[in-house]
């Protein structure tokens, strides 16, 4: 088979591999496309890096099984979650659908592959009316990261909420939030996908190039906005959100970083405020993410470029330039 390699240096290329075998619990699926993840830039850029294909948003039809497996059959169409909790009956997460709280969980990568290894727990069957695209993002983290921090936020109709980078995750939650009646700002630095982030139906946008992002933050909600929301994955964003919010506002964490300084008595319990962290989805949310689509929430918005999987580099390459929402790869249907 062919496969996306990132060899880091901003370096990508198409490699062959063997084709993988099922071991007992898994499966292997012909890709019909996968998605680029925000996270897979670490790797884009890092030196020294080598054979890395870190891809886990995907669909595909599944072409073999290994021993054991009873969920799944052969020629099924399913969406993958990265995280497959071990599905095991004696496991209370996995038996309550919580997939990313399991203690055995597996993370699977390796998704932007003609043919892609993953254990039968992580496999969600896809509606026949969905196209694969859209499919992409309802089991990825397109949607699953702004739902699962949706039902973390809980009500947020007609409240205010500063969305601090515009990536795919920052962008995916503007849609999410918009559609649910928050009143939304979004802060970025590109032009293009602040651009983005108003068609997905933000009200106001801050480009913090040439702004003091919290102060203007501060101007539109008269003091704080009800909750901040950190997609940039950087430390100084993330201060900045806990700056940015009214007093017994809510911080929410979806940008991965490591340690940050922050003060107890300054950051939170002086001005009542509190911090939560959001992780993925869990696939007993799927459901409910299925409903939303339903209902009329417009993530095929969320998608700005398709592309055959041999141009991944071109869409590594918009990625880093900060001109893209979600890039979705296709790869030939035999
Ligand atoms: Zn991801
Ligand atoms: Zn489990």
């Amino acid at each position: 088979m062919q496969h996306v390699v990132l060899n880091g240096g901003s370096q990508v290329s198409i490699e062959s591999a063997p084709d993988p075998t099922p071991d007992p619990g898994e499966v292997v699926l012909r890709m019909r496309c996968s998605a680029l993840c925000g996270s897979e830039m670490k790797d884009y850029y890092r030196k020294g890096v080598a054979n890395s294909n870190d891809g886990h948003e995907a669909v595909g039809v599944v072409e073999t099984i290994g021993p054991d497996v009873t969920r799944v059959a052969v020629g099924d169409r399913v969406g993958i979650s990265a995280v497959a909790g071990c599905g095991r009956r004696d496991c209370e997460p996995c038996n309550h659908g919580q997939s990313t709280w399991c203690s055995d969980f597996q993370i699977f990568t390796g998704a932007h592959a003609e043919l892609f290894k993953t254990s039968e727990t992580a496999c969600l069957q896809v509606p026949e009316h969905i196209f694969d695209d859209i499919a992409v993002l309802l089991t990825g983290d397109g949607l699953g990261v702004p739902y699962h921090t949706g039902q973390k936020l809980g009500d947020t109709s007609n409240r205010t909420i500063a969305i601090f980078g515009a990536g795919p995750v920052g962008l995916s939650n503007i849609m999410v939030q918009h559609f649910y009646g928050a009143r939304v700002i979004a802060i970025d630095i590109s032009e293009y996908r602040l651009e983005q982030a108003r068609l997905l139906g933000a009200d106001t946008l801050i480009d913090a190039r040439n702004a003091d992002a919290v102060a203007k933050v501060h101007e539109w909600s008269s003091g704080g906005v009800d909750i901040a929301i950190e997609c940039a994955g950087n430390p100084k964003t993330l201060k900045q959100c806990f700056d940015a919010v009214r007093p017994n506002g809510i911080v929410m964490i979806n940008g991965e970083q490591s340690a940050v300084e922050l003060s107890p008595s300054e950051d939170f319990i002086r001005r009542d405020i509190t911090a939560i962290g959001s992780w993925y989805y869990q696939i007993g949310e799927y459901p409910s993410m299925l409903k939303l689509y339903q209902d009329g929430l417009p993530l095929e918005d969320l998608i700005s470029h398709r592309m055959p999987f041999t141009d991944a580099a071109e869409g590594f390459a918009l990625m880093a330039k900060g001109e893209s929402a979600k890039v979705i790869l296709e790869y030939p249907q035999s």
